[in-house]
């Protein structure tokens, strides 16, 4: 920290807006480099710093160091993981990026609507909130966003309505940040409410949820007709709390005892 301002730029009047460090960037099966870092900065410039990659199909090379420029920071404290699911573990709102519309169940809301809820959803309590972004040749699949409590989309030009994908980083970035700052450079005090369960908490309950419907018969997994994607949604609509998702989970550990079935999907951990 230096003490003269020799920038020639006006110096922050306030402090940097509190909550961004709970924010994630989620890219999933990034094809380019070059968008790794082009992403990377566009995160650093608006004061966002946890970029998690999925299965990503490219490595941080030369040009993604090139394009991230003075955010090697955000490069170096990337975190690569296998799964999406492995990417949400520990979040309470996530939403999905994606150019086009699906017939999925979910709201639908700008990047603006998006921002201003994960400021709320951060107010209210423990856990991060993750944006998440598809392929640059595919976008996200449905089962992807299917795991996304809500889908934003720039309302582009429709004839031509899909950004490169670090430029879709800058455009939610940007808009992180100005919501954030609307709130007077901090988030309002906490309000003491239950917090949502974590997407891993939930997933787990759907696969207890699962095991124990195939074997009472009422799910074939020949045939699963989207009930557990139904399911999801409606636990996903309710925001369940960790009580309500232990609650759900003892229920299935007594359906299954009484029905003499093998414990499968039980909790172990
Ligand atoms: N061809 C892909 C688009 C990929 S662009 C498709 O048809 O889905 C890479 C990613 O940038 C997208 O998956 C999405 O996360 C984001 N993106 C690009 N344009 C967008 C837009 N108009 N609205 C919302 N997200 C967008």
């Amino acid at each position: 920290m230096t003490d003269k301002n020799t920038t020639g730029v006006p110096e922050r009047t306030r402090p940097d807006p509190v909550g961004l460090d709970r924010i994630r960037v989620v890219l999933v099966g990034t094809t380019h480099a070059g968008n790794i870092g082009s992403a990377a900065r566009a995160m650093k410039t608006m004061g966002l710093s946890r970029l998690v990659l999925v299965a990503p199909r490219a490595r941080i090379t030369a040009e993604a160091l090139s394009m991230a420029s003075n955010a090697l920071d955000v490069l170096d404290a990337v975190r690569e993981v296998a799964d999406l699911d492995a990417a949400l573990a520990g979040c309470r709102w996530v939403v999905g990026a994606s150019a086009r519309l699906r017939d999925a169940p979910h709201e639908l809301m700008t990047f603006r609507q998006a921002a201003e809820h994960a400021g709320g959803e951060l107010a209210q309590g423990e856990g991060d909130v993750a944006l998440v972004f598809g392929r640059e040749h595919a976008g996200l699949t449905n089962a992807e966003l299917g795991r996304c409590h809500a889908h934003m989309m720039i309302p582009a030009n429709p004839e031509y309505s899909s950004l490169n994908l670090a430029q879709a980083v800058q455009v939610a970035a940007y808009e992180l940040r100005q919501a954030f700052l609307a709130e007077d450079g901090g988030l309002p005090a906490a309000v003491d409410q239950p917090a949502p369960a974590t997407h891993d908490a939930v997933e787990n309950l759907l696969t207890h949820w699962q095991a124990t419907l195939e074997g009472l018969g009422f799910l074939d997994p020949a045939n699963p007709r989207h009930l557990m994607q139904k399911l999801r949604g409606l636990l996903q609509r309710g925001r369940v709390t960790p009580n309500e998702v232990d609650i759900l989970r003892g229920m299935l550990t007594a359906v299954q005892r009484k029905a003499g079935l093998p414990r499968a999907g039980e909790r172990d951990e």
